[in-house]
């Protein structure tokens, strides 16, 4: 199994868009640290087979996927609904063109409702030929299933991401949590044994919004 991070910056990426010279604003991040440069984030799990599980399709899926020379994916897995984590699924028409075929996509009844909202296109029924939209193939699942995808065993734990559940993924001894404030203990056990765990980081403070905001 092969773990490939295309991108792990926050919602805005970083640099974010502004400045003063529009340059970007950096916040505490060192401009000259080439590391730095930081998008959407999204992984891709391969398996030994070769077969490819996209998790999240970011604004930056394009430009990533041809950054690590990655063709193709067998199917997509959605963490949760947020934009920075799904904005990219127009990107994924590209995908289908080289599969020749609808591509799986797998998120909970919420998130799909969300994708199926933003993307109504994309939803519509396919004609059986071409690809000048995404053509997804909708799977639902609940963010405790086991699942059997691209030849890899994924289980699924659940986060608490503010006011929204989001997916933490196990694949053998590694696991993923993006976009995570707390976990159940629960969850936690679902991490035993797990020898790589990447976690999203945003800041150090308790994550808060003002009362009323929306996202
Ligand atoms: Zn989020």
């Amino acid at each position: 199994m092969k773990v490939t991070i295309l991108g792990c910056g926050g919602s805005g990426g970083v640099p974010m868009v502004g400045g003063a010279d529009g340059a970007g604003i950096w916040g505490l991040c060192d401009p000259t640290e080439p590391r730095n440069q930081r998008t959407r984030s999204s992984i891709v799990i391969e398996a030994d087979s070769g077969k490819r599980l996209l998790v999240d399709s970011g604004p930056d899926l394009r430009t990533q996927l041809l950054r690590e020379k990655i063709g193709v994916v067998h199917a997509v897995l959605y963490t949760h609904e947020h934009a920075d984590h799904v904005a990219g699924l127009d990107e994924l028409r590209a995908i289908n063109r080289m599969l020749d075929a609808p591509l799986p996509l797998y998120a909970t009844e919420t998130v799909m409702q969300e994708l199926e909202a933003r993307f109504s296109y994309a939803f519509r029924p396919w004609s059986g030929t071409g690809f000048f939209r995404p053509v997804p193939e909708p799977h639902k699942i609940t963010l405790t299933d086991r699942l059997a995808l691209c030849d890899l065993e994924v289980q699924l734990f659940e986060q608490r991401h503010y006011r929204i559940p989001t997916a933490g993924i196990r694949c053998g001894d590694f696991a993923y949590s993006t976009d995570v404030e707390h976990l159940s203990e629960d969850s936690f056990l679902a991490l035993k044994g797990v020898r790589t765990w990447v976690v999203g980081c945003f800041q150090y403070e308790h994550m808060w919004l003002m009362p009323g905001s929306i996202w």
